[in-house]
């Protein structure tokens, strides 16, 4: 089964007692009033880095490579409290005449990280996985084995986290100074790392990108070295980002393998893609929940309140789960803070009350899941949207499909969940949310929401965009057979079934014929290009990237992984999610119905 291939592994909960360096960051509103950040949002754990400011500047780059072995250390302690999120999208290639290496099958991974030790130690695994002896990345990557002969010590390649855990010095690297270069804003050191010889297997070798302010690792690229016979190490290019003051957190990491030049031996293509996040994740932290959830409960404000009627009753009720199964989602890394993108998705949703003449007896909400594969569900009157769908969706038009799908559950009463009112239900470990929480609706209900959504959808500002709508379900039916991993939805119904494309299938056929070949027509988006998942809190925000025209149709790459290139910039308390740049921020400002389309690329 391929849920078995998901692991959602919680490690061994450490009651990690949260200093105010790990208060999140209150979410600064779009005011960006310039001013002090409030003092509250100053991590106390900016004090290392500031000691580190304030040493004397370094005056050879002997001195820039010993700051920077320095705050390596001071990063892997920091961060030996954390367990963020761990995602591994894999995709084996093939090659294509026409379109190049394409997508052959694919492969996806969901974990938690443990990062108070050695990676490769096997008791982090909680007491009930103790009679399996697989380390953790093992069980990660099992399905791998066989194919690739993987070699797992010292890392994996979900891994390249740090250079080197636990000997990252001079006794055992050579550092040779390369050039100065820009990482987005960053003005970076380069220097490049090799492994001295007696320094024993499993060495990084490669490049480091160190800033020039405080000295951190910003960016490393390369693999480990020496590997013994039957074992292979995977090429990685590993970025950090400045998001909390001081420190720079591992965030993305990219890896490929391939040769299609002709006569190339090597039968092992892939690419894949692992993100982290969560590294401020309060676990099992009751105290701290006040400040997380969100309720947003039925107040009854009539001055003669009395007990609620049946109907009233049984509404609340589906509040009370709804909130309870939002607040779990959010808990245990899966569901974005309330933020921006759904600002977007609320937008399309009001579209489509609105001129459908629509009205519910509660606001509907929309929230992001932040994994990659592309599913959709609804919880009581709150729509959710994976963050790699909304990646993948060319336009405003498909965003509003998908969204009109699970908005005709809500209109046509189709509520799930209800059972998550009772509060039992909601004791479970993180690794068990996919098993303790379930939103798929029989097959009736998923064709009756579907004649409604096109219904809804005819009569809305969309009818007039529908045909990049049914472009989409036609790029999603080609590559459908290759991407089950990417297809299968873990909380409701899977948008393509068997390899076919179910969901709003009747749009398909108003659509235009696909072709590769037209260079302005995009069907569907690589991944990862739409939404920006903020590591350290969970925030997302729309991405805007300069739009790059589409010179081959091998430009395309629908549903495909591609490299990281995210634009370096130091951390900005008053920027909504630390990372901000001029652009970014841009987006945050707008929330009309143009904003999605404003994502999409030229074309
Ligand atoms: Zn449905």
């Amino acid at each position: 089964m391929r849920t078995r291939n998901l692991i959602f592994l919680a490690l061994l909960v450490v009651a990690i007692v949260m200093t105010a360096a790990a208060q999140q960051t209150t979410s600064a509103p779009q005011n960006s009033q310039a001013g002090s950040p409030s003092g509250q949002t100053a991590p106390a754990q900016a004090s290392s880095a500031q000691t580190q400011s304030t040493l004397a500047p370094p005056t050879t780059m002997d001195q820039v490579v010993d700051r920077a072995i320095v705050r390596e250390k001071d990063l892997i302690k920091f961060l030996s409290q954390r367990t963020p999120v761990v995602e591994t999208y894999l995709q084996n290639l093939t090659q294509d005449p026409q379109l190049g290496p394409i997508p052959q099958d694919d492969r996806y991974f969901l974990g938690r990280m443990d990062l108070s030790d050695s990676i490769d130690r096997s008791d982090f695994l909680a007491e009930k996985d103790k009679d399996k002896e697989d380390s953790m990345e093992k069980r990660l990557l099992g399905s791998l084995t066989g194919k690739f002969k993987f070699q797992y010590q010292p890392l994996g390649f979900s891994w390249m986290i740090y250079a080197d855990r636990n000997d990252f010095d001079r006794q055992h690297y050579e550092f040779h100074y390369a050039r100065r270069e820009f990482l987005g804003d960053v003005r970076c050191l380069v220097f490049d790392v090799t492994p001295k010889k007696d320094a024993g297997r499993g060495r990084f070798v490669g490049r480091i990108w160190v800033e020039d302010q405080d000295f951190n690792i910003v960016r490393l690229n390369g693999t480990y070295a020496r590997p013994s016979r039957n074992t292979y190490y995977f090429h990685m290019d590993s970025w950090r980002l400045n998001l909390i003051p001081g420190y720079w957190v591992p965030s993305y990491i990219y890896s490929e393998e391939g040769n299609f030049t002709a006569g190339a031996k090597n039968k092992l293509a892939f690419k894949a893609q692992t993100r982290l996040w969560g590294y401020n994740l309060k676990l099992g932290k009751v105290d701290d929940e006040l400040t997380q959830i969100r309720v947003d409960s039925v107040k009854d404000t009539s001055p003669d309140a009395q007990d609620a009627s049946p109907l009233a009753a049984e509404r609340e009720w589906q509040q009370q789960a709804e909130d309870n199964v939002i607040e779990r989602l959010e808990r245990a890394g899966l569901l974005a803070p309330d933020g921006d993108v759904d600002k977007v998705l609320q937008t399309v949703v009001n579209n489509l009350l609105i001129t459908n003449n629509v009205e519910l007896p509660r606001p509907v909400r929309t929230r992001v899941l932040t994994t990659s594969p592309l599913e959709t569900f609804s919880v009581g009157n709150t729509i959710i949207v994976s963050r790699g769908l909304i990646d993948v969706l060319p336009d405003e038009g498909s965003l509003a499909m998908v969204l009109s799908h699970e908005l005709a559950h809500i209109v046509l009463g189709h509520n799930l969940g209800s059972q998550y009112a009772f509060n039992d239900r909601m004791l479970f470990s993180d690794e068990g949310t996919f098993h303790n929480l379930g939103f798929k609706h029989i097959p009736e209900e998923e064709t009756a929401a579907d004649k409604k959504a096109i219904d809804m959808l005819k009569a809305s500002p969309y009818a007039q965009k529908l045909e990049t709508a049914g472009l989409f379900l036609k790029a999603l039916q080609v590559r459908a057979p290759q991407l089950s991993a990417l297809l299968q939805a873990h909380l409701g119904n899977s948008i393509v079934e068997n390899g076919t494309v179910t969901r709003m299938a009747a749009l398909e056929t108003s659509a235009p014929a696909l072709d590769w070949n037209k260079l302005d027509q995009i069907a569907a988006l690589p991944l990862g290009g739409r939404v920006k998942l903020n590591p350290w809190d969970n925030k997302v925000e729309m991405v805007k990237a300069q739009p790059v025209a589409i010179t081959s149709a091998r430009d395309k790459m629908p549903f495909e992984v591609t490299p990281f290139f995210p634009r370096l910039a130091r951390y900005n308390a008053n920027a909504p999610t630390g990372n901000s740049t001029p652009a970014t921020t841009a987006a945050n400002q707008t929330a009309t119905p143009a904003t999605a389309a404003d994502a999409a690329p030229s074309h």
